[in-house]
C-alpha cells in the first residue's frame, strides 16, 4: 500500500488506527477498512492561451464501494497529490457513514493553482479532467462535487462533458452544480450553515448564548464566507477572518457583509483595508467563543492547540487538526471541539438530496432542504453526544467510531467474495 504517503494520509491512518484500537478491531480485518478500494491516476493535457501544450496530473480515490456509489469533492491545488486525496476519500467514508447516507468516500483531485489559470484554460482542464473520469464515475458508481479550488461552474462543465459522452443529459453525475443545471438550492450555503447550525449546539452545551457570541474565521472560500455570514445572521460578531492572501482582525468586529462583497468583487480578501490587517499566524489564537477553521488540513498544531482560547472549535475544513493536537484538546476539556467529519458534513448532505432530486427529477423547496439537512445534522450530533459519553472519549473519536463501525458492519454482514 506504498502508494498512500504523505503527512495527510499519515494523519488519516494515525486517526484510524486509534478509532481500531478503540473498537478492537483485529489486526487482519483493519487494512480492508483503511485502504481505498480503487485509485485512478491520469495526466490531463491542455492548450494553454500562448499555444503551448501542457499536462496536469489528476486523481480519484474511491474509498469503499460496501454501502452504494462513492462520492466526494474534487480539489484543485498545488497541494494535491495521491496521500492527500486518498486521505480526505478515506474522512469522507466516515463522513457519510456518519451521517447516514448511502455512499463511500471518494475524492479527487488535479495538481494546479486554478488561479495561475485563465478562465478558458480552466474549462479545459476541468472538461479533460472529467473526460479522463469517463471509465471509472457513473451516477451509480462514482458522484464528484466541489472542493477547494473548484465550484459550481467546474461541477457545470464536468457534467456537460459526461453528458455529451453519454449522448444524454445526466445531471445526477455530479452534485454542486448551479441550480439552472439541475443542482439544488440550498448546496451553495451548505457546508457553512451546517457549521454553525451545529457551533449554536454546542454553544448551548456550553451555556453561551449564540446571540453576542464571538467568532473567528480562517479561509473565506466556499465554506468560510458562508459560515462567517449565517455567523452574523445568527446574531454572532465575528472578529477575525483570513484568506490566502489577508488577515483582519477587529475585537469590536468585522463588517461581513462588506468583506464578502469585496471577496466576490476581487476573489480575494486582500485590498479590503489597511487597517484591520492582522498576522494570519496569530489569528486562530485569539479569544472567541467560535473558532471556525475553513481552510486546509493540519493547521492546528500542538502548540496552537495549547494556546487557543476559543470555546467550541467548529472544524469546517476537513482536517484542521492533527492528531498529537487532538491528544492536548483531550487535556483541554473547556473547549468543545466539533470533528470535522460531523461538522462540516452539511455539504455532502445536501449534495446527496441533489443526486436523490435529479434522479428523481422531483425538486425540492430550500425550506424543505434545510429543514431536512438540520434534522440529520442534529441527529448525528446527538449520536456523537451520547457515543462520546457512553464510552468516555473525545468527540472525534466517537464520531469516527460510529462512522468506522457502520462501515464495517456493512463488510461482515456482506462478507468476503468470493
Ligand atoms: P475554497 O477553495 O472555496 O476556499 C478555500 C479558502 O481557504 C480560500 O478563501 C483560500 O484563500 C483560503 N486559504 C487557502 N490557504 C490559506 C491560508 N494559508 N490561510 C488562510 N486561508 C487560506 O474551498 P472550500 O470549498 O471553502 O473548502 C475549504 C475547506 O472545507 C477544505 O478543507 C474542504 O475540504 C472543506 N470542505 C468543503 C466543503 C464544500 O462543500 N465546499 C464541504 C466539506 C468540507
Amino acid at each position: 500500500m506504498s502508494i498512500y504517503i504523505g503527512p495527510v494520509f499519515d494523519m488519516a491512518r494515525q486517526q484510524f488506527e486509534l478509532i481500531a484500537d478503540h473498537l478492537a478491531i483485529p489486526a487482519d480485518e483493519r487494512p480492508r477498512l483503511l485502504y481505498p478500494k480503487r485509485a485512478v491516476a491520469v495526466s490531463c493535457p491542455i492548450h494553454r492561451d500562448d499555444g503551448t501544450t501542457a499536462v496536469f496530473q489528476g486523481y480519484r480515490v474511491q474509498h469503499h464501494l460496501t454501502l452504494g456509489p462513492t462520492k466526494g469533492g474534487t480539489r484543485f491545488a498545488l497541494s494535491v497529490d495521491i496521500g492527500e486525496v486518498a486521505a480526505l476519500a478515506v474522512w469522507m467514508s466516515w463522513k457519510c457513514a456518519l451521517a447516514g447516507l448511502p455512499y463511500g468516500g471518494a475524492k479527487g483531485g488535479i495538481t494546479v493553482d486554478p488561479r495561475a489559470l485563465s478562465l478558458r484554460e480552466l474549462e479545459a482542464l476541468s472538461r479533460r479532467y472529467m473526460q479522463e473520469m469517463i471509465p471509472f464515475v457513473g451516477p451509480h458508481i462514482d458522484v464528484m462535487a466541489p472542493d477547494m479550488g473548484t465550484n459550481e461552474q467546474v461541477m457545470a462543465w464536468f457534467m456537460d462533458t459526461y453528458s455529451m459522452y453519454q449522448g444524454r443529459t445526466v445531471t445526477e453525475i455530479v452534485t454542486g452544480k448551479p441550480v439552472a443545471t439541475g443542482g439544488t438550492l440550498g448546496r451553495r450555503e451548505a457546508t457553512g450553515r451546517g457549521v454553525i447550525h451545529l457551533a449554536e449546539r454546542a454553544l448551548h452545551l456550553q451555556g453561551i448564548a449564540p446571540t453576542g457570541a464571538t467568532a473567528i474565521v480562517q479561509g473565506f472560500g466556499n465554506v468560510g464566507s458562508v459560515a462567517a455570514i449565517t455567523a452574523v445572521e445568527r446574531g454572532m460578531t465575528v472578529l477575525g477572518v483570513s484568506d490566502h492572501t489577508a488577515c483582519y482582525f477587529d475585537p469590536k468586529g468585522l463588517d461581513i457583509a462588506a468583506l464578502a462583497q469585496h471577496a466576490a468583487t476581487h476573489g480575494v480578501l486582500a485590498g479590503y483595508s489597511t487597517e484591520a490587517l492582522f498576522d494570519p499566524a496569530e489569528l486562530l489564537a485569539q479569544r472567541c467563543d467560535v473558532l471556525v477553521p475553513a481552510a486546509m488540513e493540519r493547521v492546528i498544531t500542538p502548540d496552537l492547540a495549547a494556546r487557543l482560547q476559543c470555546r467550541v472549535l467548529a472544524e469546517g475544513a476537513n482536517g484542521p487538526t492533527t492528531p498529537d493536537a487532538d491528544r492536548v484538546l483531550e487535556q483541554r476539556p473547556e473547549i468543545f471541539v466539533i470533528p470535522d467529519i460531523l461538522c462540516n458534513a452539511g455539504g455532502v448532505v445536501v449534495s446527496y438530496f441533489e443526486w436523490v432530486q435529479d434522479l428523481q427529477q422531483f425538486f425540492w423547496t430550500e425550506a424543505e432542504v434545510r429543514d431536512r439537512l438540520n434534522q440529520i445534522l442534529d441527529r448525528s450530533f446527538a449520536q456523537v453526544m451520547a457515543r462520546a459519553h457512553q464510552d468516555g472519549v473525545s468527540t472525534r473519536t466517537a464520531a469516527m467510531a460510529i462512522g468506522v463501525e457502520k462501515v464495517r458492519d456493512a463488510k461482515r454482514m456482506r462478507g468476503l467474495f468470493p
